[in-house]
């Protein structure tokens, strides 16, 4: 097992230059155990982007809600959407150590981020492998990281499977063509109702749960009971429908409808026929 993976780590990555991009079926050198002098290591002073599928499953293996999971863990900045963007807050001790770094492990490991997961693999894309749906890894370089230089070797599928990785692929499809969408680069949100609005629907999917239930959502939207159902309780199913209503609100694509009493009420007060 290795416990941590940084989704960034400070100015140790290897330079494009000497960038190796590897096919599914090309092999890395990679062994990560509790014996070698590095453990534990990886996760201390780093930088962690959160998805919400992170979020969702992280909030879950500490069986707490998303709102408080959000206040006691993380930290948000804005991106260049104008969207916010949601960081692991590391300890304020001496190492900045991950807040579920322990020294034999991770105590989250089974739900251990997208970004701990993928290490040492770094995504690389260009315009042209994101508009083909492609993605591409690199091994990153990090001089401490005695994993890297282990005798044994894996292919790329085989380590992507082995880290439980096809999930969260799955899972952030979805958020990333809403949250890199030219639409949004080009607008740059900075209205902090929309701002907010995103925040919720994607990373506190209690709150977006008490919205949908709690306010006028159900009177004004056509929505199948069965999906109303699963909703309730699902949390997967209340994050794919948060990302409908964000591909429907954000970006006015025709995912969602809106009840025809409520559109002749709306057409009646705006005097349009
Ligand atoms: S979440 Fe787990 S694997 Fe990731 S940095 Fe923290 S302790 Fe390490
Ligand atoms: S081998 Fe690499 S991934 Fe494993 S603990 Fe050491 S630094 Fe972390």
């Amino acid at each position: 097992m290795h416990p941590g993976n940084p989704m960034k780590k400070k100015a140790e990555t290897k330079g494009k230059k000497s960038l190796t991009v590897l096919k599914p079926e090309n092999t890395l050198r990679f062994n990560c155990n509790q014996n070698l002098g590095c453990y534990t290591r990886c996760c201390r002073d780093i930088t962690i982007f959160l998805t919400p599928y992170d979020v969702l499953r992280m909030k879950h293996a500490l069986k707490i809600s998303s709102g408080d999971f959000l206040a006691a863990h993380t930290a948000t900045v804005i991106g260049d959407t104008g969207l916010p963007v949601v960081l692991l807050k590391m300890q304020d001790d001496d190492r900045k150590s991950c807040p579920f770094v322990t020294n034999s492990g991770c105590t989250i490991y089974a739900d251990r981020p997208w970004a701990c997961r993928i290490y040492p693999l770094q995504p690389e894309s260009t315009q042209l492998t994101e508009k083909a749906g492609k993605t591409y890894y690199s091994v990153m370089n990090i001089p401490f990281c005695l994993g890297l230089k282990a005798d044994r070797t894996l292919t790329l599928a085989e380590y992507i499977q082995a880290q439980g990785i096809s999930v969260y692929l799955e899972m952030e499809t979805h958020f990333k063509s809403i949250s890199t969408h030219e639409r949004l680069l080009k607008e740059k949100i900075a209205n902090t109702q929309i701002q907010d609005m995103y925040y919720m629907a994607c990373y506190d999917l209690d709150r977006f749960r008490r919205f949908v239930f709690e306010s006028t959502f159900l009177d004004r939207f056509e929505i199948q009971p069965q999906t109303i159902e699963d909703i309730k309780a699902d949390d997967v199913a209340l994050y794919r429908f948060a990302m409908q209503w964000l591909e429907y609100g954000l970006l006015a694509q025709h995912v969602m409808k809106v009840k025809p009493d409520v559109v002749a009420l709306k057409k009646q007060e705006l005097g349009i026929e």
